[in-house]
């Protein structure tokens, strides 16, 4: 038995290593255990980058996204931020679920007084001008769209080791590999695979999309996963397109700038979602499937979906082939907020989780809020949007989401290269 922790922290991704920090800062003795030494290819955040952006359909999130933005600009994550700017293009149809995502982010952002330089663009040679290495695209002509000068990208793997390294200048004690491995929790006490266990006043389960492996979620939470695939540039297409923004299409897909060390430009598709199952307390439960257990790639009839969105957009890319191919897990709330509350059937037990793929953004602040509900000072309007709610009706496409098929993995056919 290991005594001496005021806090547990299980899982070192994105909520985990934020919450490590924060508890460490307000004085507590903390210990972080992980099955993987940060960044673990476990977590959603362990890749070349994500988006970092302020638009939310929802009040509460545009605010804490624009004080997360702020954030990203001081050390220690300004390392992990670059200023790239973003092209959205939304489909036609004003009714679509993306374009009134998109109508009610503005209007927050408006409403909160945030200055964010965002264009309209109403034409495919209006794009060209504003970002000449998409002029070749031969993106359909009845384009909506808008480029964000003031969205980021955030350097991802990289920003867990430097947030790893920040809990860990601040006095966070660590256990990774089968030391680190949860496989119980209970009131006040976590079991690991080497069959430690450890025991604190409070534990924190924050294991991403493996949540539901660790403790009773009344269905609040579906593992979900995403394809990821790169194209690797050469030194000289670097060069040439190395300050292109982030591309957004909920119809396409999406791609980054590409990244300065790797030259790897990270392509995201939008065509599909994928699931796993497996029978837990007598429920077929939605899981993460690893590729440290199984070598997914995309799925076979999706794979021409990567290089279809290059094709459209950077043309002149498209001789490349897709390569290193990874499933992102996300853990998904029916609504897409987080789930941040005491777990009812266990003392002083939390789950700070669902980040339901947006969850990245908010590493340099969404400790703060959980350590204040643990504190039992969170305030009142996010307490009620984060709290338990005992088992919503989980919906197959979520509302912020443009409608896409849902793909049993144990049912695919992969891509062989
Ligand atoms: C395809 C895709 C694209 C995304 N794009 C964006 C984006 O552009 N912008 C954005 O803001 N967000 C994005 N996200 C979301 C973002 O990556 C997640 O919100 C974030 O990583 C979630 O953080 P987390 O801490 O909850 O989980 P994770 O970061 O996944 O971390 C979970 C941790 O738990 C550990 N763990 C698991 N099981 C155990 C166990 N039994 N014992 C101990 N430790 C364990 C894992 O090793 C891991 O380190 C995206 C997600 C996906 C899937």
């Amino acid at each position: 038995m290991s005594l001496g922790f005021d806090t547990i922290v299980i899982g070192c991704g994105v909520f985990g290593l934020s919450t490590c920090i924060e508890l460490a800062e307000r004085g507590y003795k903390v210990l972080a255990l992980d099955k993987y030494q940060p960044p673990s290819p476990l977590s959603a955040a362990n890749d070349l980058n994500k988006i970092i952006r302020v638009e939310y359909p929802d009040k509460l999130s545009a605010r804490l996204a624009v004080e997360a933005l702020e954030l990203w600009k001081q050390p220690p994550y300004n390392e992990c931020f670059v200023k790239t700017g973003r092209l959205t293009l939304t489909p036609d149809d004003p009714n679509s679920n993306r374009n009134i995502y998109e109508t009610k982010s503005s209007q927050n952002l408006e409403e909160l007084g945030v200055r964010q330089r965002i264009k309209k663009i109403k034409s495919l040679k209006e794009i060209g001008e504003l970002i000449p290495e998409f002029k070749n695209n031969t993106l359909p002509d009845t384009l909506n769209a808008t480029y964000n000068y003031d969205c980021g990208t955030g350097l991802s793997g990289k920003s867990i080791k430097v947030a790893f390294s920040e809990a860990s200048r601040l006095g966070v004690a660590f256990a990774f590999g089968d030391d680190g491995e949860v496989i119980k929790v209970d009131s006040h006490q976590v079991t690991v695979k080497s069959g430690k266990v450890y025991e604190a006043s409070k534990v924190i389960v924050s294991a991403g999309a493996s949540t539901v492996f660790l403790v009773p979620l009344d269905s609040q939470i579906n593992a979900w996963g995403g394809f990821v695939a790169h194209i690797k540039l050469t030194e000289e297409e670097y060069e040439i397109y190395k300050d292109i923004p982030i591309f957004f299409s909920a119809e396409y897909g999406y791609f980054f700038p590409p990244d300065a060390e790797t030259h790897r430009i990270k392509i995201a598709l939008t065509t599909c979602d994928a699931f796993a199952l497996k029978r837990i307390d007598n429920q077929d439960t939605k899981v993460p499937r690893f590729q440290t257990e199984y070598p997914d790639t995309v799925p076979k009839d999706h794979y021409n979906d990567i290089m279809k969105l290059i094709e459209l957009v950077l043309p002149d890319l498209a001789y490349h082939k897709p390569q290193d191919f990874k499933t992102c897990w996300c853990a998904d709330t029916s609504t897409s907020k987080f789930l941040i509350d005491e777990c009812p059937y266990f003392e002083d037990v939390y789950v700070a989780s669902g980040d339901s793929a947006h969850g990245f953004k908010f590493l340099p602040n969404i400790g703060k809020y959980i350590v204040d509900k643990i504190e039992g000072k969170l305030e009142p309007e996010l307490d009620e949007v984060w709290r338990w709610k005992v088992k919503p009706e989980f919906r197959q496409t979520i509302t912020n989401r443009q409608p896409r098929p849902n793909l049993n993995l144990a049912e695919v056919e992969f891509f062989k290269d």
